[in-house]
């Protein structure tokens, strides 16, 4: 019997955590289908949701039940290091508590939250995590350009901080999968073998769900991209993993 090598060898708990930003509820509840094809469960983090309409508290409320999680990202998607800027107090007045409230009479109470424009700091995640976050989202991106020049790339696969190690880590980054992102489908082939291998879990999120390349000002991912993601993870047997359950993972 050889169990030395055992806790070494195991991808148990390998998986994908994907999240998606901002307020495009209908756009993503038309995804259903394909999470269910799948068996994926995701994180929706939702902003503005003083102005979410029964018909969308509605479908927020079905995804939810499906297993998917329903985060916070913000009463008013504000800048939070320069409204904390006035203290915590003037923070949690304007950019927490009324979303959180509206969250909660919609039927959500979120235990996730995801920076708005990835804008945060150490004083900022304190008082997340004083209010009740479980987890705090912020953004990495693998190439960035300036004036169309690319001034770096770095594969998903050399980024090890978009992975989580369940180390009960409470503040993340997950790469953006957006078009703009510029990913390549064999990048993330080989990030979702990287999560397999190393047993870990690879974070990324996107925005808006884009059938064609963005158009006047929209920005999001292509869905046949996230479709190839979603396959691939299912075909690895990968763990879909909602945010939340990350750090709760043991
Ligand atoms: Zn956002």
């Amino acid at each position: 019997m050889m169990h030395c090598r055992r806790n070494a060898e195991t991808h148990e708990k390998a998986g994908v955590a994907i999240s998606f930003d901002d307020h495009f509820i209908n756009e993503w509840f038309a995804l259903r289908p394909m999470f269910q094809k799948y068996n994926a469960k995701v994180t929706f983090f939702v902003t503005c949701p003083d102005s979410l309409t029964q018909d969308e508290i509605k479908k927020l409320r079905l995804l939810q039940s499906d297993g998917h999680e329903i985060g916070f990202h913000g009463t008013i998607h504000g800048k939070s290091t320069e409204l904390i800027a006035a203290g915590p107090e003037n923070y949690k007045k304007i950019e927490l508590t009324p979303g959180l409230s509206y969250m909660a009479k919609a039927g959500f109470n979120p235990t996730s939250y995801a920076h708005p424009g990835g804008n945060h700091n150490d004083q900022v995640d304190s008082v997340l995590l004083a209010s009740g976050f479980k987890i705090l989202r912020d953004v990495a991106i693998s190439r960035r350009k300036m004036m169309g020049f690319q001034m770096y790339a770095l594969a998903p696969r050399l980024m090890p901080w978009i992975y989580y190690s369940f180390d009960n880590q409470q503040v993340v980054d997950a790469l953006l999968i957006d078009e703009d992102a510029g990913l390549t489908e064999p990048e993330m082939m080989e990030a979702l073998e990287k999560a397999k291998s190393t047993n870990k879990a690879l974070m990324l999120f996107g925005h808006e769900p884009l059938y064609g390349k963005p158009q006047n000002g929209e920005y999001g991912f292509n869905v046949p991209f996230l479709e190839k993601i979603l396959k691939e993870a299912d075909r690895k047997k990968l763990k879909f993993y909602t945010m939340s359950e990350l750090p709760e993972e043991k």
